[in-house]
This record gives C-alpha cells, sequence and structure tokens, in this order.
C-alpha cells in the first residue's frame, strides 16, 4: 500500500492531536464557549479549539459541562 504525502500528513496530524491533552481543565472551560459557539454555528473548529474536543472526549466532567452548555446555548437561540 502506497500512502500519498497528504495521507502521511493526516495520519501524524491525527497522531500528534489524539495525544494532545495539554489543556487540563481549566484550560478546557476557558476555551469552551468559543468551541461551543463554532460547533453550534456549524463553523469549522479552529486548529486552536481542536484541543477543547480533544479533552472533552476524554474527560468526563468537562463533557457533563459541554453538554449542559450546549442545551443552554440552543435554548437562547
Ligand atoms: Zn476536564
Amino acid at each position: 500500500m502506497q500512502l500519498s504525502y497528504q495521507q502521511i500528513t493526516n495520519l501524524i496530524e491525527l497522531t500528534v492531536t489524539t495525544k494532545d491533552d495539554s489543556l487540563g481543565c481549566d484550560g478546557c472551560l476557558e476555551l469552551m464557549d468559543q468551541f461551543a459557539q463554532a460547533e453550534l454555528d456549524g463553523t469549522t473548529i479552529p486548529r486552536a479549539l481542536e484541543c477543547v474536543r480533544i479533552h472533552i472526549e476524554q474527560c468526563k466532567c468537562c463533557k457533563d459541562e459541554y453538554v449542559a452548555l450546549m442545551i443552554a446555548l440552543r435554548e437562547v437561540q
């Protein structure tokens, strides 16, 4: 199997981002508003906010927080 340069780059990025949960709960909560808004708007998640998604997937309390925030934001709109 031959991988194109683009596929290899994607794979590397995937590996790097998957491991990168250096955000911590405090950092996650700080960026969560922006992340939720981007999700709500259906815009592409900025690279800077990808770490929020990664953290949420791995951290149950932040995920609960995020779900609650999304519900609240949806009601406002
Ligand atoms: Zn957390």
